[in-house]
C-alpha cells in the first residue's frame, strides 16, 4: 500500500469530471486500498479518486470512530429519500475550513463493490452526507461551491497564499 498525494483547492484538476469504471480490475482494488490508507492517515472519513488525481468514479468512505468500517463504492449513484439537513462539512482538499452545507439526510445508494458486484443500500445521517460529498468530487464539484462567492473567494485566496508559502 502507498500513501497518495491529495490535490488541494483551487487545483484545477479537482474540476475534472470522472469517467465511469467500465470493468473493475486489480488496479482499482489497489487504488482503493491506497486511498483508504491515505484517508485514514489524514485523517478523514471519505476520499474520492478525483482528489488523488485519478479521474475514475471510485470513492472510499468510513464514518466509524475506529476506522474499521471501510466502504469502497465504484460508479456510485444515489436517490434522495430524506429531508435536507445542514451540517458542518470539511474536505481533505480544502484543509482547515469547515462550513455549513445542506444535504439529504437519507439516500439510497447503488454502486459496484471492489469485486465488481452490484450493491444497493440505504445510508443515513453522516454516512449519507459523506457519500453525497464524495460523489460531488467525481463530478468536479467541491463543498465550497455551495457557499457564497465571498466566502469561497476568501478561502481560495488564503489557500493560494499558503501554497505559495509552502513552495517558496
Ligand atoms: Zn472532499
Amino acid at each position: 500500500m502507498a500513501k497518495l498525494e491529495i490535490l488541494e483547492y483551487p487545483d484545477p484538476r479537482l474540476r475534472t469530471k470522472a469517467k465511469p469504471v467500465a470493468k473493475v480490475e486489480e488496479r482499482h482494488r489497489t487504488l482503493a486500498a491506497d486511498m483508504l490508507e491515505t484517508m485514514y492517515d489524514a485523517p478523514g472519513i471519505g476520499l474520492a479518486a478525483s482528489q488523488v488525481d485519478v479521474h475514475e468514479r471510485l470513492i472510499v468512505v468510513d464514518v466509524s470512530e475506529d476506522q474499521n468500517d471501510p466502504h469502497i463504492l465504484i460508479n456510485p449513484e444515489y436517490d434522495k429519500l430524506g429531508n435536507p439537513v445542514e451540517s458542518q462539512e470539511g474536505c481533505l482538499s480544502v484543509p482547515g475550513y469547515y462550513e455549513r452545507v445542506s444535504r439529504s439526510d437519507k439516500i439510497r445508494v447503488r454502486a459496484l463493490n471492489e469485486m465488481g458486484e452490484a450493491i444497493e443500500f440505504e445510508a443515513e445521517d453522516l454516512f449519507a452526507i459523506c457519500i453525497q460529498h464524495e460523489i460531488d468530487h467525481l463530478d468536479g464539484k467541491l463543498f465550497v461551491d455551495y457557499l457564497s462567492n465571498l466566502k469561497r473567494t476568501r478561502i481560495r485566496k488564503k489557500l493560494e497564499k499558503q501554497h505559495k508559502l509552502t513552495v517558496s
